[in-house]
This record gives structure tokens, C-alpha cells and sequence, in this order.
């Protein structure tokens, strides 16, 4: 196997008595039986069968169990403050979702600290990490002014470099009368005051937010201002976002579930991912977005939470991943390649998503003998232990605990 880089001049750490070892380190899902793998420097150093490792200054015993990338969560809400748990009973009830109930939240944002902010985003953030997310994209939007959309971009520059501005996401009360003069402050001041605190800009391009020609405006003043592109596209119903995102040179259109024959083509013949949020759809008891049909036409399809506090209040990706398994054809293999080297993809990350030798040592221990078991185990904590670029960060010593 390939010669291990930097091992002796680095503190090193060999895990190996890996059962199943999902490395993706061939483009598509690819694992190895009977497999350890080498962490030195924050990096993969080496990966290969458990018999040839070399070896190391620290070594971890899976006993069997698998070791997976860390998950990609590339579409997640966490500036907010409140909940809407009420909402969502209601909506179970059989109030249909509305566009609107966005507003409550931003009323919640407003009025917050910026500590409540901040801890709230620190609690989510290591709510994350506990279930195997290792990176994740974090998203404004409940702000909705200049001062309280910057805050919240700032806020989540502290815990990810993966920060998106959202001032488009629903037309504020007080511009109600005044969407264009909204549209204005958007792409104008609003983008002036965020876009140093981010790397992304994002529209929510849906009957009842912003239509193809408001959506194309604001990726195209975000693109001046440094900011690469992402789309709400298609969530609630047919619509523009998808061949938006195709014409802005957007690395994502997030939702996809409403989607034409147009629509598939146009993400098969470019480079967009499309990325599913399940979690959506289970929250607002919808129709899931048919991964199958994406996938057989050749789509790149990322998984992720969509993690809000209205349509969406979930963190899981093993929860998304069971989701996709059983409610939208994906395969476990599948499923699992679209919330790591998929979510990677859709961030435009070559460094994370996967175990190649180089790639950052963001992986997960799984308290489970195969990828299969994050679907086939719903539900279960299976996330025993979780390293981000090297470090040990949740979760504890893969020894399992002995009965009494
Ligand atoms: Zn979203």
C-alpha cells in the first residue's frame, strides 16, 4: 500500500481493527474491509489493510466497528433565537406551512443579545459534532436589517468558515408595501455590511419570497461582492430556483423536491449539486424529493439538514441519511457518499468528505460493524467518537463498556 507521509516526523495515531473503512477516496463510495488508517499532522497520512500498517505513536482499537468521514452539512439555519415547537404541533395538526411563520423567528432574532445568539449557535453547533458533523454551512436570515443580518454573519464566522448571507430570504413586515426597495437594501448596503464575514450568498427562490428575476439579481450583486452561490430552489412547489442556480454559476440548488424534466437536465449538465433536505419534508409532512430519478440521470445529490427552528429542527444527518434510505430510494452507500463527499461537493471543499491520504482527518467512529447500520439502526446513537482534523472531539474510547 502507499507509503506513509510524514508519520515519523509527526505525532501520529494508527486506528486500525476497522471493520468497514469508508474512505470516497475514488470519486465515488468506496470502502475496505479489515482496513486502519493514520492520522499524523491533522491529515490522513495513510490508509490500507490492517495487516500492513506501519506504525505509530498511538494506536485505537475500533474492535471491528466502521470508520467514516465526518459529515458535511452543507444547509443549516443556526442564527435564531426562540422556537416554534407550537408551529410545528399545529402544522401535525393540519395547519399547512406557510412561507410566513419565518417571521416569528425574525422577530426572535431581533430581539436577542448577541450572547443569546451566540449561545444558542454554540449549542447547535456542538450538538453537530456529537452526531458526526464535522463541517457544516451556516446561514443568516432572520435578521433581515443591515445591523442584525452582520451580527449574525459574524457570529457564525466564530464556529464555521462555511457562512452564507441570506438577507433574501423572506421580504421583512416593514417593506411589506416596498419588496423592490427590500430587493435594494439586499444587494446594496445590507451585501456591503455581510459580505466580509462571508463566503456565500443565498436566495429563497419560492412563490411567497423571491421570484427568477429578484434571485438572479441578488446572486449576480453577491458575485460582485466576492460571494459564490447557493438557491432555495423548488422546495414548496414547481418553480425558476433550479434553472436560477444553473445560470448563476451556483455550487447548489438545496431542496429539489418539486422538480420538471428541464429541471433534472439542468442540473445533470452542470456542475450544481443538488442538495435534499429531508428533514424539510418530514417537519412539514411533504412529499419527499425523488433522489432516484436524480441520481440515475447522472445529478451529483448532496444530503444535509436544512436545521432551522420551522420546517427543520434536526442536526441529525444519520437521521437524514435513514430518511433518504427508506422514503427516497437512495441506496445506504449512496446516501451516506451525498452527507459527506456530497455535502463536500456542494461546499466546494477537495479537503473533507472523504479519507484520502491528505484529505483532513475528520472522521467517525460508528458503534456499528457497517455504514448500513446509520439507516438500518434508526433512531440509535451510533456515533461513538468523532475526530475533526486529528483532534478527538466527542465521543470516547472505542473500547466497548463492559457489563457489570
Ligand atoms: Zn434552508
Amino acid at each position: 500500500m502507499g507509503q506513509a507521509w510524514g508519520v515519523a516526523n509527526l505525532d501520529s495515531t494508527l486506528i486500525t481493527g476497522i471493520g468497514e473503512l469508508v474512505t470516497n477516496d475514488d470519486g465515488g463510495f468506496a470502502a475496505r474491509p479489515d482496513a486502519a488508517l493514520v492520522i499524523a499532522g491533522g491529515r490522513v497520512a495513510w490508509t490500507g489493510p490492517a495487516s500492513w500498517a506501519p506504525a505509530a505513536d498511538a494506536v485505537v482499537d475500533a474492535g471491528g466497528r466502521a470508520v467514516l468521514p465526518g459529515f458535511v452539512d452543507s444547509h443549516a439555519h443556526l442564527i435564531f433565537a426562540g422556537e416554534r415547537s407550537a408551529e410545528f404541533a399545529a402544522r401535525m395538526a393540519g395547519r399547512p406551512y406557510r412561507a410566513g411563520g419565518i417571521l416569528v423567528t425574525v422577530e426572535a432574532t431581533r430581539a436577542a443579545p448577541d450572547a443569546v445568539l451566540r449561545a444558542n449557535l454554540r449549542r447547535l453547533a456542538v450538538e453537530m459534532l456529537g452526531q458526526g458533523t464535522t463541517t457544516f454551512e451556516c446561514k443568516s436570515g432572520y435578521g433581515l436589517t443591515v445591523p442584525d443580518e452582520a451580527r449574525g454573519l459574524a457570529l457564525a464566522a466564530e464556529v464555521t468558515p462555511e457562512v452564507t448571507y441570506l438577507g433574501a430570504h423572506v421580504v421583512p413586515p416593514e417593506f411589506a408595501a416596498d419588496p423592490a426597495g427590500y430587493l435594494d437594501l439586499v444587494r446594496g448596503p445590507m451585501l456591503a455590511a455581510c459580505a466580509p464575514h462571508a463566503r456565500w450568498i443565498d436566495v429563497f427562490c419560492e412563490d411567497g419570497a423571491f421570484g427568477a428575476d429578484e434571485a438572479a439579481a441578488v446572486l449576480a450583486a453577491g458575485r460582485a461582492a466576492g460571494l459564490a452561490a447557493r438557491v432555495h430552489a423548488n422546495q414548496l412547489g414547481p418553480g425558476p430556483g433550479v434553472q436560477v442556480a444553473a445560470q448563476a454559476d451556483a455550487a447548489s440548488a438545496d431542496h429539489c423536491t418539486f422538480l420538471t424534466d428541464a429541471d433534472v437536465d439542468a442540473l445533470a449538465s452542470t456542475p450544481v449539486v443538488a442538495t435534499l433536505l429531508p428533514g424539510a419534508e418530514f417537519g412539514c409532512r411533504q412529499p419527499f424529493p425523488d433522489a432516484r430519478r436524480l441520481l440515475d440521470a447522472g445529478v451529483t445529490v448532496a444530503l444535509a439538514t436544512d436545521c432551522n427552528p420551522g420546517s427543520s429542527f434536526t442536526s441529525s444527518m444519520p437521521f437524514c441519511i435513514a430518511l433518504a434510505v427508506r422514503e427516497m430510494r437512495m441506496t445506504t452507500e449512496e446516501a451516506v457518499w451525498a452527507a459527506t463527499a456530497g455535502g463536500a461537493q456542494a461546499l466546494r471543499r477537495d479537503d473533507i468528505g472523504h479519507l484520502g491520504v491528505g484529505a483532513r482527518a475528520d472522521l467517525i467512529l460508528l458503534d456499528a460493524p457497517s455504514h448500513a447500520y446509520l439507516a438500518y439502526r434508526p433512531g440509535v446513537p451510533l456515533i461513538s467518537a468523532v475526530w475533526q482534523a486529528g483532534r478527538l472531539v466527542a465521543g470516547s474510547s472505542p473500547s466497548p463498556p463492559s457489563l457489570p
